[in-house]
């Protein structure tokens, strides 16, 4: 049996006529998935009876499980879903003034061992499939108040562009008036700072917004937080965003969690003002949130503030982001961890 979410309308047009039946039935029963959030064939009222019995012996629409869900006094929500093979995955609905945003995991765990990450340290499992990204983000629409869901963020756990193939046809259907109709520039791929799947990306034609998690602005300091610098150092790094950009016209935004005593005095501040000179880019400034087994702090208000305001100064494009979710545990694998640890 095959998971009907992987195909494209397109394709699910030659699976119904290789059925012998009608090629406008795809367009049916991506309403009934896509835009009805039915998961189930037997519901499809506008299908012959025996057309439902076909589909249910050739394709499954469901996988993933809804273990454990959580809500922040702040509005957040955190889902913790089990796939088939007893791996777990998180996604987060995040709710704001005028959005609601899901934060989309694409791998089960991962192998690039971020310092300040609890998914890092649990380890690589395997990639999510198209049909599982797919679910994952019908999972958090659904269970968002108003199943409104109008942005996406691919960075849950695991790296977006380590699973590339999988992840952007997943993207195609979301972003399809035929499937989810999420716009492309409402949608964000976040890397840990894969080289070839940022090169990769520039050619796609397809507007997605391009997130950088960059937490330092030298590389002996950020080859202690983030592992995969000593293979893609700051350097190329930083050459492949302004290809992206100038590839693109996008603006490409970088994450750097401000950790106190690491990478968040003035010193810092102007160094990542220098490296960041005339690239079209934004910073989002994230106050550090502690995680498990990583002894680190957040600066005092005092510094943040200055590193933000240097920024400024350099001509750079700053935002300083709030934390959601802290009373659910809502930073990337804390949820799963507890299940990992059972
Ligand atoms: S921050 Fe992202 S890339 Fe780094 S270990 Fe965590 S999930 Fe992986």
């Amino acid at each position: 049996m095959r998971d009907i979410k992987e195909l494209s309308i397109k394709e699910l047009e030659t699976a119904f006529t290789a059925l012998g039946q009608e090629r406008f039935h795809a367009r049916q029963v991506f309403s009934w998935i896509y835009k009805k959030g039915v998961m189930d064939f037997s519901a499809m009222s506008n299908l012959s009876a025996d057309l439902r019995r076909a589909l249910a012996k050739e394709f499954f629409i469901h996988s993933l499980f809804l273990t454990e869900k959580l809500n922040s006094a702040d509005g957040t929500q955190k889902l913790l879903l089990k796939l088939k093979d007893v791996n777990f995955i998180e996604g987060v609905i995040i709710p704001a003034e005028n959005r609601v945003t899901g934060c989309v995991s694409t791998q089960a765990g991962c192998k690039y061992a971020c310092g300040f990450c609890v998914s890092g340290r649990l380890g690589f499992k395997r990639n999510l499939t198209t049909g599982e990204i797919i679910e994952e983000v019908l999972f958090l629409k659904n269970n968002s108040a108003d199943t409104k869901l109008t942005h996406l963020v691919f960075m849950g756990t695991g790296e977006p562009l380590d699973n590339y193939d999988n992840l952007l046809k997943a993207i195609r259907i979301i972003n399809s008036s035929d499937g989810l109709n999420i716009g492309a520039r409402r949608i964000t791929i976040s890397t840990c700072g894969i080289i070839p799947g940022i090169e990769r990306l520039a050619q796609e034609g397809i507007q997605f917004e391009l997130s950088v998690s960059l937490h330092a602005a030298d590389d002996k300091t950020r080859s202690l937080l983030m592992p995969v610098n000593k293979i893609y150092p700051l350097k190329e790094l930083l050459a492949a965003c302004r290809g992206y950009a100038a590839k693109t016209n996008r603006q490409v935004t970088f994450e750097y969690i401000l950790i106190k005593g690491v990478n968040s005095d003035l010193q810092n501040a102007k160094r990542l003002g220098k490296l960041l000179l005339g690239l079209n880019c934004k910073v989002n400034l994230i106050v550090y949130n502690p995680a498990a087994d990583f002894k680190a702090e957040p600066p005092g208000k005092p510094e943040i503030l200055m590193f933000k305001d240097s920024l400024f100064k350099s001509g750079i494009n700053v935002t300083l982001r709030k934390s959601r979710g802290l009373d659910i545990a809502a930073a990337c694998g804390q949820l799963k961890l507890k299940y990992e640890k059972i």
